[in-house]
């Protein structure tokens, strides 16, 4: 499995793009830095999306990908719960800020076709084992357990609060992609708006490691630009703390499972 992190922040300036993977090129987790990181024959091979929830930095880009997908040759199918679906479908696929790509060119055929998921039911996407668990976001939210045929796996949260101590308890990966959004000293703010810290993500990989025994190789994601040092610096910290290595995603970073 080779994962390459398309956009590794929550918002954007030059070379750094928002929440969006690509699993071996077929297999996108949110999109909010898809088309600006891809060229055109990379977003043709594009098959699948799974989207964690409706935030404009995880989705954005599904409306630049539909303005090029004139020429694309398949449709491309997108995943989520159907509460992101529909906010998704009224806010940014309203078709009067752009085109309704979800309906077009035909509601019968169109080239954004949306699925609707619900937690804990696992299924078959693109040939991947994809397991869908909620978490503490301000919005509903699912992280993504994605498992190769071989059995390489990786899970990605998205966007998420303190208290996933359920959620560790249902997946088991070697690849953990998480979400550091701010800077301890914002730690309840950040909290109380769903989303992490450094320190609030020390006490989840603790937790982590109580309960399943190990800790998987990990990369945090989803980094505000203006905080970017400073949470770098806070990473480092935690990391000596618990004595493991804590990878900082960049964008066009590529991994190997
Ligand atoms: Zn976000
Ligand atoms: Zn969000």
């Amino acid at each position: 499995m080779k994962i390459r992190i398309l956009g590794a922040h929550s918002s954007e300036t030059e070379g750094q793009r928002m929440a969006s993977l690509l699993v071996d090129g077929i297999l996108a987790l949110d999109a909010g830095g898809l088309t600006s990181s891809l060229s055109l024959l990379e977003q043709q091979k594009v098959r699948a999306i799974l989207l964690t929830h409706h935030h404009f930095d995880h989705t954005r880009d599904l409306v630049t990908l539909g303005a090029n997908g004139a020429v694309f040759p398949n449709p491309v199918d997108v995943y989520a719960f159907s509460h992101t679906l529909d906010i998704v479908n009224s806010c940014l696929l309203d078709g009067k800020m752009y085109a309704d790509f979800s309906k077009w060119p035909s509601e019968e055929k169109p080239f954004l076709r949306l699925n609707a998921i619900e937690p804990f039911q696992r299924q078959n996407i693109q040939g991947y084992d994809v397991y869908p668990v909620p978490l503490q976001h301000a919005v509903p939210c699912l992280g993504f357990q994605v498992t190769s045929k071989d059995g390489k796996s990786l899970f990605y949260t998205g966007d998420t609060g303190p208290g996933l101590k359920e959620c560790w308890q249902q997946v088991s990966p070697q690849l953990l992609m998480i979400e550091v959004s701010g800077i301890n000293r914002s730690q309840d703010f950040l909290r109380s708006v769903g989303h992490l810290s450094a320190g609030l993500l020390k006490e989840e990989l603790m937790q982590f490691r109580q309960i399943k025994g190990y800790l998987p190789r990990i990369i945090v994601i989803h980094i505000p630009p203006p905080f970017q040092k400073d949470v770098e610096q806070e990473v480092k910290e935690i990391s000596r703390e618990l004595g493991i290595d804590i990878d900082i995603g960049y964008e066009d970073m590529e991994i190997t499972l």
